[in-house]
């Protein structure tokens, strides 16, 4: 018990004085009481352990309570918690030269924020400002932030609300090849298919089997999507915003950046979650002819860039580094997916394994014909059943029918094996039952 408080007492205290939509979003019947965290797991109240592969969304990037980051932490603490940034101090200067020397030229004018919504908001401005104009393209289904400028960037009909939305965001087509309308299944001669490898953008090619022209051209064209999305965009006056809070920092295993590998280099890389590890922050970084255009006005942010999160986020690209994240997001994320596509083509629920590095999405569905998607209320019996068996991950898709594993890059071959066990026994379980 924490402080004396029972289970009964917390989630009464949830019910009465919490957002009632956490209590939605909880969605287990069981809820985990967290209490602790180190590297890859967490505890709960009575001493259960849980394999993290959900990592707060992709959030924990280099592990819970990682020892180094919390040196860097504490140190800080003692020295400075705040100060604003009207004055020179040293954390916030070691930060933004260390970032930037992550990123390709010309970016390499750093913003500091505190959160995601945040740095896409300011991306949002700044875009506008810069080129004169005003709409903004995003995908359908994505997530880019919940503040009242991103959630028109935002288009997933879970986080709107009925009243009026940003203006001049426009939600064009993903170009989704398991689900979209084009069709299509998986590749035959690879079992898990990357963007790079494959060329498209979410996964499977399925050109192998439905040879129609639309089809190739529509492969040819995911071949170099952000390549050609890109053009498209300049060709008019825009400019491109790579939104990087997940896919940053190594997750993706091949590259540091989502972005990297596919030929193009955003005008704009905005970033969260994993930037921290878990302490709040997030960030923008841009051209100096996009920082000079946004300086004509003044931009304050009491927070952004404190010495606290400098320190941490500091401490987090030396922990990537040094404890080589990156390559593990490839080698154990790759065997992963591999292994889970073997599972694919072994269950008939499964409908499609996709992602990169330890970003990765298994989608289920009601059976491979119809890929109707597996109902919440089912997902929810194997999702519940991983959790009882030690293992948290997490959900998502527009029908809520896709599970997302997304560990630290901190896991080891044998966490992704417990896992895989573990995922194979409660779909095997479900089918039995069902
Ligand atoms: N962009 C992406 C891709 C995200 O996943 C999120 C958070 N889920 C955000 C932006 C918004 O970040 P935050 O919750 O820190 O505002």
């Amino acid at each position: 018990e924490y402080k004396g408080m029972s289970k009964e007492r917390m989630m009464e205290i949830r019910r009465k004085n919490c957002n009632p939509m956490i209590m939605k979003v909880t969605s287990y019947k069981k809820p985990v009481f967290v209490h602790q965290g180190h590297m890859q797991w967490l505890w709960d109240v009575d001493g259960k352990r849980y394999l993290d592969f959900f990592a707060g969304v992709a959030t924990v990037s280099v592990g819970h309570c990682h020892p180094r980051v919390t040196a860097a932490a504490l140190q800080q603490l003692k020295r400075l918690w705040h100060t604003t940034n009207i004055y020179v101090y040293p954390p916030l200067h070691e930060y933004c030269e260390k970032l930037a020397s992550h990123l390709p030229d010309p970016l390499k004018v750093v913003y500091l924020t505190n959160s995601g919504s945040e740095a896409n908001d300011l991306a949002m401005m700044m875009a506008r400002l810069h080129t004169g104009n005003f709409d903004i393209i995003t995908f359908r289904g994505s997530y880019h932030g919940g503040s009242p400028q991103t959630i028109g960037l935002t288009s997933n009909s879970a986080y709107k609300y009925p009243i009026a939305g940003a203006s001049g965001c426009t939600n064009t087509m993903c170009p989704d090849v398991f689900r979209g309308p084009w069709g299509g299944s998986h590749c035959r001669d690879s079992p898990v298919q990357t963007i790079r490898d494959c060329g498209c953008a979410q996964g499977h090619c399925m050109a192998n089997e439905h040879p129609s022209r639309e089809l190739e051209e529509l492969c040819s064209t995911l071949k170099n999507f952000l390549k050609e999305a890109y053009t498209l965009v300049r060709e008019r006056g825009g400019v491109c915003i790579a939104d990087e809070v997940q896919t940053g920092f190594g997750r993706t295993g091949t590259h540091f950046w989502g972005f990297q590998g596919h030929d193009v280099i955003p005008d704009m890389v905005t970033m969260a979650k994993g930037i921290g590890n878990g302490f709040p922050m997030g960030a923008v970084v841009t051209t100096p002819e996009i920082a000079a255009s946004f300086a004509k006005g003044v931009h304050f942010n009491t927070f952004g860039g404190n010495p606290m999160a400098c320190a941490v986020a500091s401490s987090v690209l030396d922990t990537i580094k040094e404890d080589g994240t990156q390559q593990i997001s490839l080698k154990v994320g790759t065997y992963m997916m591999l292994e889970l596509a073997k599972l694919r083509d072994k269950y008939e629920i499964i409908g499609d394994v996709r992602g990169k590095g330890l970003q990765i999405g298994v989608e289920m569905v009601k059976d491979k014909a119809s890929r109707d998607p597996l109902p919440p209320d089912e997902m929810n019996k194997i999702f519940e059943d991983v959790k009882d068996m030690g293992i948290l991950i997490g959900k998502g898709g527009v029908y809520g029918q896709t599970f997302r594993v997304k560990p630290p890059m901190c896991i080891t071959m044998e966490d992704a094996d417990f896992f895989l066990a573990v995922f194979e026994k409660s779909v095997h379980d479900y089918m039995e039952r069902r």
